[in-house]
């Protein structure tokens, strides 16, 4: 011990001191400091309609955590309510969950996603908020710990992270969370497995009444983004005999390009009788065997009973939110016709990675998905955004970054 000088001593304390900066903070990152930016923008709702870009430092990562860069993210309903009243009482809050992005940094133990697929820096990911768990969940070997937790990045309270949602330049994306590997699918495609996750769900709970097969006559009411997306999942499933319906032309136009047969416009139609003969010609003749419903509007479900045939289904996905009551009579609607009935609201995890799988083979039998977004806003137009989506114009609205 005694012989080392003073400047050798000075030197083992610098190589320790080293280490052990080495072992805290961000250089604990697989990306070894490349890239890693000290700040990014976020779209925080500071008031009612009014977001403000604000920016803050990227905090360090825990080893389980990753940095995500923010590609894309679509404009959901989810959104534009919070962004007009605060239903949930979030604001300050950092919104966007329909968000994909390229990883930047992970920390060292961050090594495989929610489906067991390896993860590194440079692979494309989504984020699933998770709603509902599901015994069928083991088919894919799906880490569910989150199952009911609280990784809803885009709903989270502001809190000392701050990039806690997809509307921004970066998010933080926690250890735990649910997440996708998902570099295989387009940025367009990406930014559709939210919406899209809602229409599995929704054909899983129609497939359970056993009504719906292939070769089913299928009537799909209401042709914005869900019942647009809802006549793809069909198509993909082999159902190709399926009528739109909808009081837009130029939707079910769309609507024919996306898979169904033949359209109907209510508005040409005086009454629920006229409209049900003209559903019913559609067909060639026939009631439909199954029908989905997927507008927000108490009347059309009111109607929608009387495109069924006896003994046929229902499935009722267009309420996300609380839309009021409708009326309808229990002896002719669902007695007398035998019509099964189910309920559906938001996706299961299994449904979710079920989604990455539709999105492929709807693109392979040439569905043109990505033109259901029909405007892309940078982020510091956040707030057009919000505003043309509460406008009601256009189908899929989306914040995508440079
Ligand atoms: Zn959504």
């Amino acid at each position: 011990m005694a012989d080392i000088n003073p400047s050798e001593i000075e030197q083992i304390v610098k190589q320790v001191l080293e280490g052990m900066h080495g072992n805290t903070g961000s250089s604990n990152t697989s990306s070894a400091c490349t890239g890693i930016p000290s700040k990014g923008r976020v779209a925080m709702l500071t008031s009612l309609e009014n977001f403000e870009l604000k920016e803050f430092p990227i905090p360090p990562l825990g080893d389980h955590d990753m940095l995500v860069k923010v590609e894309g993210c679509g404009v959901c309903g989810t959104d534009a309510h919070e962004f007009k009243r605060d239903p949930f009482g979030l604001i300050p809050v950092a919104l966007g969950h329909e968000g994909t992005g390229q990883i930047i940094a992970m920390g060292k133990d961050m090594k495989k996603d929610s489906a067991g697929k390896p993860l590194k820096v440079g692979d494309k990911v989504v984020s699933c908020m998770i709603f509902k768990d599901n015994p069928d969940i083991t088919m894919f070997d799906l880490n569910k710990q989150n199952v009911g937790g609280a990784d809803v990045y885009g709903l989270l309270p502001d809190d000392d992270v701050h990039h806690n949602g997809w509307f921004a330049d970066y998010i933080v994306i926690r250890g735990g969370s649910t997440v996708f590997n998902v570099s295989d699918l387009s940025l367009d495609l990406r930014i559709l497995i939210e919406p899209s996750a809602v229409l599995i769900h929704a054909v899983e709970r129609a497939k359970t009444t056993g009504i719906l097969r292939f070769n089913s006559r299928v009537a799909v009411q209401g042709c914005g983004p869900i019942g647009l997306l809802c006549i793809a999942v069909l198509r993909t499933m082999g159902i190709e005999n399926i009528v739109a319906i909808d009081g837009q032309d130029n939707r079910l136009q769309f609507a024919k390009q996306m898979g169904a047969d033949k359209s109907v416009n209510f508005k040409n139609y005086k009454d629920i009788e006229n409209l049900a003969e003209a559903v019913k010609a559609a067909f060639g003749g026939y009631h439909a065997d199954f029908a989905f419903q997927c507008t927000g509007s108490p009347a059309a479900h009111s109607n929608i009973y009387k495109f069924i045939r006896n003994g046929g289904g229902l499935c009722e996905l267009g309420f996300f939110i609380n839309g009021g009551e409708a009326t309808i009579n229990p002896h002719f609607d669902i007695c007398a016709k035998e019509i099964t009935t189910v309920g559906s609201w938001v996706y299961t995890l299994r449904d979710y990675a079920t989604t990455f799988d539709f999105l492929k083979r709807a693109k392979g039998i040439g569905l043109p998905l990505d033109q259901l977004i029909t405007h892309r806003f940078p982020l510091d137009q956040i707030n057009e955004a919000l505003k043309t989506n509460l406008s009601m114009q256009g189908l899929k609205i989306a914040i995508v970054n440079k």
